[in-house]
């Protein structure tokens, strides 16, 4: 049945939207929310599943694997069609367990990885890292990674895939301690890899967990819990493992930092845990891990002020915007992370942007099955509004005094692609396009400020970016474009702004280009340029990798 407590408006309480304060501080206190930062393949969709294993999925649509299907079926557009939806449906995956509420925010990876993956991570309060351990860090896992530093999320690690091969988990820790700077707690211990993966030693609690596969690895795997130096560790764990074993618990003993909580929480310890997903070992550990050191819904910065997860009045932000690619629904969904108050269906609100007020209702198709429309909602949740051309990305919803959460950065783009209307006559049309699609999030625009060019410069983190925004040009705007790619890859905004610029005078290997504000920032064709513009000329001041709005 229906999991979510109802609750009796009472009149008492008009002002602070009828909501009683304990029941925030309650509501509030049992929600976790993360979101998983991977690199293709590692297996994402694999410990999804796992994880829902443990609690039952209050708001899903659909099986994991039918989302991933989908998303591997080739991009013509009627495939896209059916990728829209499934991508709306896995926003945001809610399920219970140990009494708490646990939000999945969905970052979409894959053909569909794109400026939304990073926004995802303005929504999340908590992230998991998951490794491929027979791979290590890779390039999507370090670009998300720096989202998650910037917003200084508590980062959980998880080494998937420990039954296959894979490198010593002293070197997969070794990665991220040197390459991300990022301290690490490792709070299990893999016991064997491969075939001789047999379990973990879980060191705050100074036990074994000994695994043993089920079949198709769709329940629970059932563990054998011993404490260590139990006599029967001898007889279960081979003599070298558990010499290894032995030997590197001394060692992280002596070169480990203790289990800092402020330090998990702040975002400068990392808890690491070793694992195989698709075996389900130790995915129960883990989860039970993120439950006690995962952080609430946190507290954000406004323009008034701090606002607490448990401050009375609903307010939330726009962290995504997802248009319905079908011409018969030409319906637009809103993603908003409620920061505070309680949020329900059909309550009216107002808009920071304009001072507008809104009424809430809900998107007619967000889920497939009726049982899992929200309801109500309370910080840390995501709901989607279905109020078509009301909202931007990063706008600010409020009850009670007017206030603004800053908003959401532009992410660096790594794709640069001229757009060009072969057709006079479409000059308008085209115009409302670029500045409506702007406004929606589904692509950057800059301006060349030295070529004289005038065409819009489309700039995205990935390719499907340009590939939704040509198609809706065409479908809903009547304009056929062209684009023509520019060799570009890194963006930095200059930080001193034209000031800065005019000081460092001609320069060289890079265009400069202003983003929709007005604001310079140089295109380079790679990092290597970056660091040589910097070493030749630090007056230049700080390039930044993305920028607020003004
Ligand atoms: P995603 O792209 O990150 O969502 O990865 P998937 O969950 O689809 O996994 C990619 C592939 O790795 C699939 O074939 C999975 O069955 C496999 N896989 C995932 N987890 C494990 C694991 O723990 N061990 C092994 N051996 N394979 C895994």
């Amino acid at each position: 049945g229906e999991k979510t407590s109802s609750v009796s408006t009472s009149n008492s309480e008009d002002d602070l939207d009828g909501v009683s304060p304990e029941l925030l501080t309650r509501e509030v206190s049992r929600r976790r929310n993360f979101a998983i930062i991977s690199h293709p393949d590692a297996g994402k969709t694999t410990l999804t599943e796992k994880l829902l294993l443990y609690g039952g999925a209050i708001h899903e649509a659909g099986a994991v694997k039918a989302r991933k299907n989908a998303r591997h079926a080739t991009s013509d557009w009627m495939e896209l069609e059916k990728q829209r939806g499934i991508s709306i449906t896995s926003t945001a995956l809610v399920f219970e367990t140990h009494g708490r509420q646990i939000t999945l925010l969905d970052t979409p990876g894959h053909q569909d990885f794109g400026e939304d993956t990073y926004r995802t991570l303005a929504a999340a309060d908590n992230a998991v890292m998951l490794i491929d351990a027979g791979k290590g860090l890779e390039p999507q896992t370090r670009k998300l990674f720096e989202v998650v530093r910037m917003r200084k999320l508590p980062c959980f690690t998880f080494i998937n895939k420990m039954d296959r091969p894979a490198l010593e988990p002293l070197e997969l820790v070794d990665q991220i301690e040197k390459e991300f700077g990022l301290a690490t707690y490792p709070v299990n211990w893999p016991i064997g890899s491969g075939d001789r993966f047999m379990g973990v030693y879980h060191r705050p609690r100074n036990e074994v967990h000994v695994f043993t596969k089920e079949k198709h690895g769709t329940k629970a795997a059932s563990t054998q819990i011993i404490p260590w130096g139990d006599d029967c560790l001898k007889s279960l764990i081979p003599s070298d493992l558990f010499a290894q074993l032995q030997e590197e618990i001394e060692m992280l003993d002596e070169l480990s930092p203790p289990l800092d909580m402020e330090k998990i929480h702040s975002g400068d310890l990392s808890a690491v845990f070793f694992g195989s997903a698709m075996n389900n070992f130790g995915v129960e550990l883990f989860l039970e891990s993120f439950l006690e050191y995962g952080i609430t819904p946190k507290t954000h910065e406004s323009d008034l002020g701090e606002v607490d997860p448990d401050y009375p009045h609903f307010t939330g932000f726009v962290f995504k915007l997802q248009a319905n690619m079908d011409p018969k629904h030409r319906d637009k969904v809103a993603f908003v992370r409620v920061c505070s108050g309680r949020f329900t269906r059909g309550m009216k609100v107002q808009l920071a942007r304009n001072g507008k007020t809104i009424a809430l209702t809900r998107p007619q198709k967000m889920f497939a099955q009726d049982r899992s429309t929200m309801e109500t909602g309370y910080a840390g949740d995501v709901i989607g509004l279905n109020n078509p051309n009301a909202f931007c990305i990063g706008d600010t919803l409020f009850c009670g005094p007017r206030r603004s959460y800053p908003g959401i950065p532009s992410f660096s783009p790594e794709l640069f692609s001229y757009m060009r209307n072969p057709n006079p006559s479409k000059y308008k049309q085209f115009l409302k396009g670029i500045t409506e699609l702007l406004g929606e999030g589904a692509v950057q625009v800059l301006y060349s400020a030295d070529s004289g060019r005038t065409d819009p410069i489309l700039a995205a983190v990935g390719q499907l970016q340009f590939e939704v925004v040509q198609y809706r040009m065409q479908a809903e705007y009547g304009v056929e474009t062209i684009l023509e790619p520019i060799g570009y890859s890194v963006a930095r905004w200059v930080t001193g702004g034209w000031a800065a610029l005019e000081t460092v005078g001609k320069l060289y290997n890079c265009a400069t280009v202003k983003d929709q504000w007005g604001r310079p920032v140089l295109l380079f064709r790679n990092e290597w340029n970056v660091s040589q513009l910097l070493s030749d000329k630090p007056e230049i001041g700080e390039l930044a990798p993305y920028a607020l709005p003004p």
